[in-house]
């Protein structure tokens, strides 16, 4: 193995799914935008489609053609940003459905694509995407009249159960849907974790499929395994890596594996972080470089050929919390050095 490995394993992402697919009695979707969050849309919505997902979500048109070829033509495909500027027939061909945001959206594909199936998103207070209360009030009877395949909205707090914007939130949403035909969708993970009033027709669960916070019982899906370039013994008192900033305490070994901050693994992950040999953890010293990490391995019986860094043990919470961010970025960067191979 001479490039560091992403290994991604789709039983415990469908284990996943059926997980939190069990939280609920409403149907549940699956969110597969950016590429899956890092760990490849093809094969991850196919390993989703054969657990029985029917609603797929992506964030633009370009990414849902990946989708489309890996669940067959039955499953239904969501485009968050639904129909943007420039968008045309093209971008919607395999029966893509853009969520409309806007009344100009709206406009746009009445007059692009006038027999095309889209769905709604509605702003309920986070003030990113959707249309306005005004706006959906003026537009409801017609959108209506055509059929919407889906009406959603989507929560700003749902890290944070008890934040009382999430009731605020669904008090909106209420208010603006109650009555609809179309099916009704507020919850992505952490709304499915709130509880059957947050559930309403479908929920749609992204970062949970893949292992991350907030589904704490969530199975880890992704491990990465570093190749080890070179062990060196490292005297008391000399120094590894750039800065100068670790100092060895005790004769020491020192694995340098071939990753860094290039690959997702960022510089801002400080102390506190291990790289494993099956169980046992091997901490990293030294500053994060480029493509390099080194590691103490001193207390291995041997020098290690690899060494895993994101397994059961130590997660993309894990790795988010040392690099002040959010497993969900830590997911989406890891990068396109890796080589990538799925456990089916
Ligand atoms: C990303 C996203 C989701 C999925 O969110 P998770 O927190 O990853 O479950 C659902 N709905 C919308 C509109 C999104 O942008």
């Amino acid at each position: 193995m001479s490039t560091a490995r992403l290994t991604i394993n789709l039983h415990a992402l469908a284990s996943n799914w059926r997980a939190l697919d069990a939280k609920s009695n409403v149907e549940t979707g699956a969110v597969v935008k950016a590429d899956a969050y890092g760990l490849g849309a093809g094969p991850v919505s196919a390993a989703l489609a054969e657990e029985g997902v029917r609603k797929f979500f992506v964030a633009a048109a370009e990414e849902g053609l990946a989708v489309r070829q890996a669940v067959g033509p039955e499953p239904q495909i969501f485009v968050f940003s639904g129909f943007m500027d420039g968008d045309n027939g093209l971008h919607f061909a395999d029966n893509l459905i853009p969520m409309i945001n806007s009344p100009e959206q709206f406009k746009r594909l009445q007059q692009a694509m006038p027999d095309h199936p889209f769905g709604v998103q509605l702003d309920s207070g986070m003030n990113r995407l959707g249309l306005e209360p005004a706006d959906w009030a003026s537009l409801r009877s017609e959108i209506e009249s055509l059929n919407p395949k889906a009406i959603i909205s989507h929560l700003a707090c749902s890290d944070e159960p008890d934040h009382p914007m999430n009731r605020r939130q669904l008090k909106t949403f209420r208010d603006m849907t109650d009555g609809v035909a179309a099916p009704r969708s507020l919850a992505a993970t952490g709304g499915l974790l709130m509880g059957p009033e947050f559930h309403f027709d479908f929920c749609r669960p992204g970062v949970g499929l893949y292992g991350g916070m907030p589904f704490a019982d969530a199975k880890p899906v992704v491990s990465v395994d570093l190749p080890v370039i070179q062990v060196r013994s490292v005297s008391v008192g000399e120094t590894v890596g750039y800065g100068g900033y670790w100092v060895a305490r005790r004769p020491s070994r020192i694995a340098t594996v071939a990753a860094g901050y290039a690959d997702g693994l960022h510089r801002a992950i400080g102390g506190g972080i291990d790289t494993f040999v099956g169980d046992q953890p091997c901490p990293v010293v030294g500053r994060i470089s480029m493509d390099l990490i080194t590691v103490d391995v001193t207390d291995l019986p041997e020098d290690p050929e690899r060494l895993r860094i994101l397994n059961g043990h130590q997660t993309v919470d894990d790795l988010a919390e040392a690099a002040g961010t959010i497993g969900y970025e830590i997911l989406t960067s890891l990068g396109a050095r890796y080589s990538r191979g799925y456990v089916e």
